[in-house]
């Protein structure tokens, strides 16, 4: 567990980065801080691993002050991911990412068999191993990065916008398999993006920072999408693009209602609702990715259901938003 309490960065020039932040980042789970440039998302990061200092309040990680600490002993349990991997260009591939198990005081050959292994782990081929960075794409350096990041295995992540400089497919690619390795190993991840749909894929809760470096509010992706704290977060989280839309979709068809509920891929927030899929009550996190067959009987009743199909999930959510009735869109698959 991280927690910042009354946390305030102010830079020497004058610069309020972060404004008395409180927030509690949760053990094994995904946070994602969101918000426009500039609002003190990196600061925020950067603050875990006492890459920056706080001018006021204080950080605990696992109970203890980070300032009572000693800053390269904190280090070596938080791993730090960066947007540009920021490799060392003339170290091979296993090389980069077995400087720090090399660094740990591991022989050569234990160095490179744990990242070998890490290779593995984020899904890099066994003959990327002897090329230099500059031989990989964006993608695949994000993946040493990564590698890198683990190599220590240390329980807690950083991740700064790491797949910002990648391409859209790439992105979701590298999404996914963070999900994956989250999903077996576990880690604490605090992910910065400034975009939205990002945040919403991968936050277990995501932070969403306004200009000035205030918390606007902190919550499950599905409350910060059907329950916007104020019409800056709701304007944020998409308002206009129109998550907060209308009815449900599905693969198959079936109008099942009006969801006061915004739930988005496979990893949905429960919030209290359930829909019934093959005749079994299930929360919603169940309805996605070709679970089943929504049903009619879901609990509200009134709303409409637009096909996502083989089609893209953005026209599907255009014409659920085209309708008149609801205030939710659930996704199903
Ligand atoms: P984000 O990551 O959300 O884009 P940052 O945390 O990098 O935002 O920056 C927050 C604010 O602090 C910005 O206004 C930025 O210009 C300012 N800032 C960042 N670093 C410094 C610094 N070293 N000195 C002065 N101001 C800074
Ligand atoms: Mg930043």
């Amino acid at each position: 567990m991280i927690e910042f309490r009354g946390v305030t960065k102010r830079f020497p020039d004058g610069t309020v980065a972060v404004d008395d932040l409180d927030l509690v980042v949760e053990s094994g789970r995904i946070t994602v801080f969101v918000g426009p440039s500039g609002c003190g998302k990196t600061t925020s990061l950067r603050m875990i691993n006492r890459m920056i200092e706080p001018t006021g309040g204080t950080i605990s990680v696992e109970g203890k002050d980070i300032m009572s600490r000693d800053a390269a002993e904190l280090r070596r349990g938080i791993g730090y991911v960066i947007q540009q991997a920021g490799l060392f260009p003339h170290r091979t591939i296993l090389d980069n990412i077995a400087t720090v198990p090399l660094l740990l005081g591991w022989n050569k050959k234990q160095a490179r068999e744990r990242a070998a292994e890490l290779m593995d782990t984020v899904g890099l081929a066994a003959e990327m191993a002897k090329r230099y960075p500059a031989q990989l794409s964006g993608g695949q350096q994000q993946r040493v990065g990564v590698a890198r990041a683990l190599a220590a295995d240390p329980p807690v992540l950083l991740m700064d916008e790491p797949f910002s400089a990648v391409d859209p497919i790439v992105r979701e690619t590298l999404q996914d398999e963070l999900l994956r390795l989250q999903g077996e190993l576990g880690k604490t991840i605090v992910f910065v993006t400034h975009d939205i749909d990002e945040a919403i894929k991968l936050g277990d809760k995501v932070a969403v920072f306004r200009t000035g470096g205030k918390l606007a509010q902190y919550d499950e992706p599905g409350v910060l999408l059907s329950r916007p704290a104020d019409d800056f977060v709701d304007s944020f989280v998409g308002r206009d693009r129109g998550y907060r839309g209308l009815g449900f979709l599905s693969s198959d068809g079936l109008p099942i209602g009006d969801l006061p509920v915004v739930a988005v891929g496979d990893r949905m927030p429960t919030d209290g609702w359930a829909v019934v899929v093959d005749g079994e009550r299930r929360p919603l996190g169940w309805v996605a990715r070709g679970t089943g067959t929504v049903s009619e009987d879901a609990l509200v009743p009134g709303g409409s259901l637009y096909d996502a199909g083989a089609g893209s999930l953005r026209a599907a959510l255009d014409a659920a938003l085209s309708s008149p009735s609801g205030r939710g869109v659930a996704v199903d698959g």
